[in-house]
């Protein structure tokens, strides 16, 4: 099959796209740069969608950005270097002549409010309540397809958790102090930690490239990429200073984070919430990592 991979030279994406090439698969990426193998979002607007059976959306700015500091200009990129590019891939989706069977876009877990008590599924109705949520509901709507195309574009949305690898994402900036005894948890610790293995969120959208088994419903299907395990940022501490061997003891203060980072964006590190990946095991997704200690040994080993 021929996949259109939106932010493909990213984290996700590489790892999507190695998954798909090694299965045979053949991946054209759009980027802000042109390059072998690439269109620019400029290219798709002109001449649109390239013949594929698959597109996907991975773009975004990363808001962990360590050389942006938290401000309007840096939260504004945030919202259209996400919206503009899956409202970009879906209208050109919707503009083809020959519309992929499937497409899928890649949100977060943040439209969940945090909460040590409450347990979110797939199912779970939610409003914004925050910045980060109402990112969510503007990003899930922008890939929104007309009706008549709906009905043979299958629409998968991938609520992922903290993804975890060693090529990239959060993991690659808290190795180097923990590798050093220097990691701890982050604020109280206690607050729920969802986190999936990039490995596993490649299978949860290659899975959901493949010709459906059933009719198409004609609204999104929404899986939530987590791993199943339910870990407090504490246990991943600790499991990462085990797979180290290392201490990992020093805590990262609340207001310290907040200075650093931004109240809005420390947040995200101190609060959490417990996402369920109901969907995703009911549709027989099998993962490759269940539990922590198995997901930082193999990035540890790498
Ligand atoms: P990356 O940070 O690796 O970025 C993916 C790609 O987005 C980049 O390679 C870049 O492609 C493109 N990009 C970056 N900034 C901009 C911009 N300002 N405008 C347009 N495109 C831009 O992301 P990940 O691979 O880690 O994540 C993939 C998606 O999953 C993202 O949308 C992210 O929000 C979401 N997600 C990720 C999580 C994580 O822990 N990593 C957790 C939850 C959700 P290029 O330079 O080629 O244009």
């Amino acid at each position: 099959m021929r996949v259109v991979i939106g932010g493909g030279s990213g984290f996700v994406g590489r790892e999507l796209t190695r998954f798909l090439c090694k299965s045979g698969h053949e991946v054209t990426i759009i980027s802000r740069q042109p390059g072998p193998g690439r269109i620019t979002w400029a290219d798709l607007e002109s001449s649109g969608l390239p013949p594929c059976e698959g597109a996907v959306n991975l773009a975004g700015e990363n808001f962990m950005h360590p050389l942006r500091w938290w401000n309007e200009s840096f939260k504004k990129d945030l919202f259209s270097s996400r919206i503009d590019t899956t409202r970009s891939l879906a209208k050109a989706i919707a503009s083809s002549s020959s519309p992929p069977r499937a497409w899928v876009l890649v949100t977060g877990v943040a439209c969940y409010k945090p909460s040590q008590t409450m347990q979110y599924t797939e199912e779970t109705e939610w409003n914004p309540f925050n910045l980060f949520s109402l990112l969510v509901k503007e990003w899930e709507a922008a890939g929104s397809l007309p009706e008549n195309v709906a009905r043979n574009t299958r629409h998968v949305v991938v609520r992922s958790g903290l993804v975890l690898g060693a090529d990239g994402g959060a993991i690659k900036q808290m190795l180097p102090p923990f590798r050093l005894g220097l990691g701890g948890p982050l604020g109280s610790g206690q607050q729920p930690f969802p986190w999936i293995h990039v490995a596993d969120l490649a299978g949860i959208i290659a899975r959901s490239l493949e010709p459906p088994s059933k009719p198409v419903p004609s609204i999104p299907e929404i899986y939530n990429g987590v791993a199943p395990a339910q870990n407090t940022n504490y246990e991943f501490t600790k499991a990462l200073g085990r797979v180290l061997r290392r201490p990992a003891v020093l805590p990262a203060p609340r207001l310290v984070l907040q200075a650093l980072l931004g109240v809005e964006r420390a947040a995200v590190l101190t609060e959490g919430q417990w996402v369920l990946p109901k969907r995703t095991l009911e549709s027989g997704y099998e993962f490759q990592y269940l539990n922590l200690e198995s997901a930082l040994k193999e990035i540890v080993r790498s």
